[in-house]
């Protein structure tokens, strides 16, 4: 028996070259300490522009101790799906506070995420089903639609006039729009009342991803469809960002849930979150809905004005002016290369690159936090301000970053 093949070991080296050659091969970077303002990345002491935990609830004393009770109480995990012996008492109170919340009949729970938008959409829609999906949806989205084998048709980002004749095309059983209220990788908003009266006119199901709106918008953080008092026939929203916990929910009809429950694979194939989690989720929901979250909106609001005017006045960067702030450099192997410099510098802004992004808009993702000092924002844009000055002579793409927030 040979115990080296050689055709074997080099099985992946050509994919992996082709990644690096085109500035696309990713490494995890290591983080160490609690997700704050500041961040321990590859052991460098940073400040911190790159998590989604832009309410600072993930390190929240009351959410960190609810997650410890609740481990105490219901024990480490739930141990199986909740169809099978994980649908504890936690669980369901977390679902009936979300319902409450957002004023729906009825919420469910899924892992995370990802698994939401992949077992509502597949639960969904079926062959004989149109789904139509914005340009710059997420993954989750994407491979949701793939999973349902619907008829997708991808809509131009934020193209209402296109998005109309989309929804005007006919011979199906049911249509679905997705979209998502902010976006994840550039921050703007979908303009929900507009895009809920097409879906009504046409006769279609309206879906919002609210994953970088919950806590942050509506009177009570439920989201950017209740702070443009709009009411999306199914929404979907994460406890993991603002939140600052993990898992996901839907928020929606009676019948819708129940469909969910009898249907979402990735809900019924996977164990329940864990209590503590779910323990965490409810105390950090209880604070987004209280006055000190609304205190927390408006100290991230500030931070997100004050960002601004400093993008104008430091590197006359207009962007949108979003908690999610990108910095489009368009390159990928420069993008990463800026990212590492601002690394150096003490600044951690993650860079994106395709397929996250689309080809040629590599950018550097910032993201700001209610927590963030005066000096932290100052900091973060004179670094940026002296790294792309740094890199910028010799990239004919430098242009592109004139494009920000449009
Ligand atoms: C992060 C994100 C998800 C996935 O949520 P997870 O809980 O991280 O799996 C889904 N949709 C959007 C728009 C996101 O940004």
């Amino acid at each position: 028996m040979k115990s080296k093949n050689p055709t074997r070991i080099n099985l992946w080296s050509r994919e992996l070259d082709d990644l690096r050659e085109k500035g696309l091969y990713r490494v995890m970077p290591s983080i160490a300490g609690p997700p704050g303002r500041k961040l321990l990345v590859d052991g460098r002491e940073v400040l911190n522009f790159s998590g989604n935990n832009y309410l600072g609830l993930a390190t929240h004393p009351a959410v960190v101790q609810a997650v410890s009770r609740y481990t105490q109480l219901y024990g480490a995990g739930s141990t199986a799906s909740r169809l099978i012996a994980g649908n504890t008492e936690a669980h369901r109170e977390l679902e009936s506070e979300i319902a409450k919340w957002k004023d729906t009949e009825s919420a469910l729970l899924f892992g995370s995420g990802y698994q939401a938008n992949l077992g509502i959409i597949s639960s969904l829609m079926g062959s004989e089903d149109l789904v139509i999906s914005d340009e710059l949806n997420h993954a989750s989205i994407i491979d949701g639609c793939r999973l349902s084998k619907a008829d997708v048709k991808i809509c131009c980002h934020l193209d209402l006039n296109q998005l109309e004749d989309l929804l005007r095309l006919k011979g199906y059983r049911r249509k679905l729009l997705v979209i998502e209220s902010i976006f994840s990788m550039d921050g703007d908003q979908a303009p929900l009342a507009e895009i809920g009266e097409l879906c009504t006119r046409w006769g279609a199901l309206f879906m919002v991803d609210e994953a970088h709106a919950t806590g942050l918008f509506g009177p009570q953080g439920q989201g950017l469809a209740a702070e443009q008092s709009v009411i999306p026939d199914i929404q979907m929203g994460t406890l993991s960002k603002a939140a600052g916990t993990s898992g996901a929910y839907v928020a929606g009809s009676r019948e819708l849930i129940e469909l969910l429950v009898n249907r979402a694979r990735s809900l019924l194939y996977s164990t329940a979150a864990p209590p503590g989690v779910i323990g965490g989720a409810l105390a950090a929901l209880n604070i987004i809905a209280s006055e000190e979250g609304s205190m927390r909106r408006k100290m991230l609001k500030r931070n997100v004005k004050v960002f601004q005017e400093l993008l104008i006045s430091r590197l006359n960067y207009p962007y949108g002016g979003s908690h999610i702030v990108p910095i489009l450099i368009g390159d990928s192997s420069r993008t990463m290369k800026v990212s590492r410099e601002c690394l150096e510098q003490g600044i951690f802004a993650q860079g994106i690159r395709y397929p996250t992004v689309p080809e040629s808009r590599a950018r550097l993702r910032l993201t700001l936090m209610s927590d963030h000092l005066l000096e932290d924002l100052e900091k973060a844009t004179s670094v940026l301000r002296d790294v792309l000055a740094m890199t910028a002579v010799p990239d004919p793409k430098r242009q592109n970053i004139k494009q920000a927030g449009s």
